[in-house]
């Protein structure tokens, strides 16, 4: 799940990036409108954390940007401050899900996005299973056999988009954009990396499900040999 924070004061901005990375989030941080609108252009995200003070043009604007194209659009929550009622009012109306009020409490404002997400159709706190693997997104926790493992959480990233993908290919590129923010160094080699680690976990574990690697595609989870049923 990749989040598009914008907020242009610095130390919110950076808490905020820092507070959702640790739930299990990739996220890009971007300081004015005119960034949102660029971020959103070149990428896809599954939601917006959106201050509606900012510097250049106005969140309320990024908003009905949001709204307008054709039907699918962002689930959004709004960040103002606690003196500004009428633009709580007018954020809701231009299609804002959710608004929260500065100051606010991190764990609230998150607990707040999983549930605009989950409204979205993105349900992120069911269990995923396939054959005897269940995965917990919200509290990253891969099960096997009665077995419990928390997922480091760029491996939870991983798995996650795998276990959501199965049985289709999770594509390379796109995992490349969902597990890292656009401050983050990332590379096909360090996915490569995260994917031993999960084969190996899976492995011991004696998962039903193998992590194949489909050349020049991406990754796709396919049972084990002699292991049949739904996938
Ligand atoms: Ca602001």
């Amino acid at each position: 799940m990749k989040i598009l924070v914008v907020e242009d004061h610095g130390e919110l901005r950076a808490l905020l990036i820092e507070q959702l990375e640790r739930s299990g989030f990739a996220v890009d941080g971007v300081a004015t409108g005119g960034q949102a609108l660029t971020a959103l252009h070149l990428n896809n995200y599954d939601a917006i954390v959106l201050d509606l003070g900012l510097p250049d043009i106005d969140g309320m604007q990024v908003l009905r940007r949001l709204a307008s194209p054709s039907g699918q659009r962002l689930p959004c929550i709004v960040l103002t401050a606690r003196d500004a009622l009428d633009s709580r009012v007018a954020g809701l109306n231009a299609g804002a899900d959710d608004y929260i009020l500065k100051p606010f409490d991190m764990s609230e404002l998150i607990a707040r996005l999983r549930a605009v997400l989950r409204r979205a159709g993105n349900i992120v706190e069911e269990t995923l299973a396939l054959y005897n693997v269940t995965y917990d997104p919200a509290c990253m926790q891969m099960e096997v056999c009665g077995r419990v493992e928390v997922l480091p959480r760029r491996e939870a990233m991983l798995f996650e988009e795998l276990m959501r993908a199965a049985p289709r290919i999770a594509v390379k590129d796109r995992l490349e954009q969902c597990l890292y923010g656009n401050h983050e160094p990332s590379s096909q080699n360090a996915i490569e990396a995260l994917v031993s680690r999960l084969r190996r976990k899976l492995q011991q574990f004696g998962a039903d499900v193998r992590i194949e690697t489909v050349r020049g595609v991406g990754y796709r989870l396919s049972p084990q040999a002699g292991k049949s049923g739904r996938i």
